[in-house]
């Protein structure tokens, strides 16, 4: 059995087939994991300036560009073991610089509060075996983590649920559509207006308090007495009500603290988000935007969106991701105006303009070590490849040494 890291799942119980030295087959995998087993459809090469080099030569650059950056930033960090992203944290202290990662614009801020224990969450096992109401909140599962309802949440026979959804477990969707996780909730999805989070959380607290809810009244006292009779519940928090809501997660807390048997569970979509927000907490208490200067310093500038808005980074060191398709347009301007230095196993949009490429293995398919899990499990990887590119690790070592 290995361990599959296509999403923040970790699926561990998934068999290879190796024939030629490449994974002809998957078992147990979900139509994403055995994609992401798979590796990638263009490899990234060496090169410095888009020229053809070696990897020692890239080490080398890369190490010169960062020397002279007056304020560099580590970004990426979600798609790399935990080693590796320690590596990242240290190398960011020894170039006084900023280290941010997705987390920033999706659920660092919930995570974060989940670390402080501001929230009440529990494992993926414990729902498993005895949750029997199940929210799905501004998350689509069944496409963002393919296998988090069969495995573990609403199909499953657990200890204490052996009966499995027919009888023993409610799933519930609340979202802005009809998403695919919502049409198997039937008759348990509650459709809210865009941005409509917040309203929903007021009447779901009237409801919750014995008053009359001002929205949609009959359904919302309906899903007020599923949640205030579950034993043990869990609500799956998706972007879609964590951009809803911004960053006002008290009103959140305040509708946890009415449910105390409800547990709170952030969506983790890459495969080791978790692992850097833990990671990063525990050597500053904050789980992104973070600018090292002898002390680390938090703030909002330190993430990658505003840093480039704001021009206030000359140096880009990514790893693992892929900027400039997924960030706002008013952000990416600023990538083509420095240097990029980019450490990742396949060709991407943002590869295509960095002033230095470094291939490196393919984590958890040609490279061990762990990772952390959505519900902060961790996980240990397998190498199930032999490959001659090195680890993220590795490069991220010799770049620290070369410096
Ligand atoms: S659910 Fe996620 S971890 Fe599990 S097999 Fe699918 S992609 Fe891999």
């Amino acid at each position: 059995m290995v361990t599959c890291t296509g999403c923040g799942l970790l699926c561990d119980d998934i068999e290879v087939v190796v024939e030629n030295g490449k994974i002809k087959e998957t078992r147990n995998a979900c139509r994403r994991g055995a994609a992401r087993m798979r590796g990638c459809m263009n490899r990234l090469s060496p090169s410095v300036n888009q020229k053809p080099s070696d990897i020692k030569n890239c080490i080398r650059k890369a190490a010169d560009i960062l020397r002279n950056a007056r304020s560099p930033m580590l970004f990426g960090w979600s798609n790399s073991t935990c080693e590796a992203q320690l590596k990242g944290i240290q190398l960011a202290r020894k170039l006084n610089a900023a280290i941010d990662d997705t987390s920033s614009f999706c659920q660092g801020i919930l995570i974060e509060k989940v670390l402080q224990k501001k929230f009440r969450t529990c494992s993926l096992e414990d729902i498993r075996d005895k949750a029997d109401v199940l929210v799905y909140w501004g998350s689509d599962a069944q496409d963002s983590l393919p296998r988090h309802l069969s495995r573990f949440s609403y199909f499953p026979r657990g200890e204490s649920r052996q009966r499995g959804y027919e009888e023993d477990r409610i799933a519930i969707a609340i979202d802005v559509r009809e998403s695919n996780t919502a049409k198997i909730c039937k008759g348990h999805f509650y459709r809210i207006p865009l941005k409509g989070d917040w309203d929903f959380i007021l009447a779901l607290m009237d409801a919750l308090s014995g008053k009359v809810p001002s929205y949609d009244s009959k359904k919302m006292l309906e899903l007020a007495s599923i949640m205030k009779k579950a034993e043990f519940g869990a609500i799956f928090l998706g972007i879609g009500l964590t951009y809803s809501i911004k960053e006002d997660f008290d009103i959140l807390q305040k509708l946890a603290d009415m449910l105390p048997n409800i547990n709170i569970m952030p969506m983790v979509g890459p495969y080791n988000m978790r692992g850097f927000n833990e990671a990063l907490f525990k050597e500053t208490s904050f789980v992104n935007r973070v600018k090292f200067d002898g002390k680390a310093s938090h703030d909002s500038s330190y993430s990658i969106v505003e840093a480039l808005r704001n021009k206030s980074i000359d140096t880009l060191l990514i790893v693992g991701s892929d900027p400039l398709s997924s960030l706002p347009r008013s952000a990416i301007s600023h990538l083509a105006n420095i240097p990029i230095i980019c450490i990742d196993p396949c060709v991407t949009l943002t590869s295509r303009i960095a002033s230095v490429t470094i291939p490196c293995a393919y984590s958890g398919v040609e490279n061990g070590g762990s990772a952390v899990r959505m519900d902060g499990k961790v996980v240990e990887l397998t190498k199930i490849l032999t490959t001659n590119f090195p680890s993220d690790e590795e490069i991220l070592t010799r770049l620290t040494e070369a410096l």
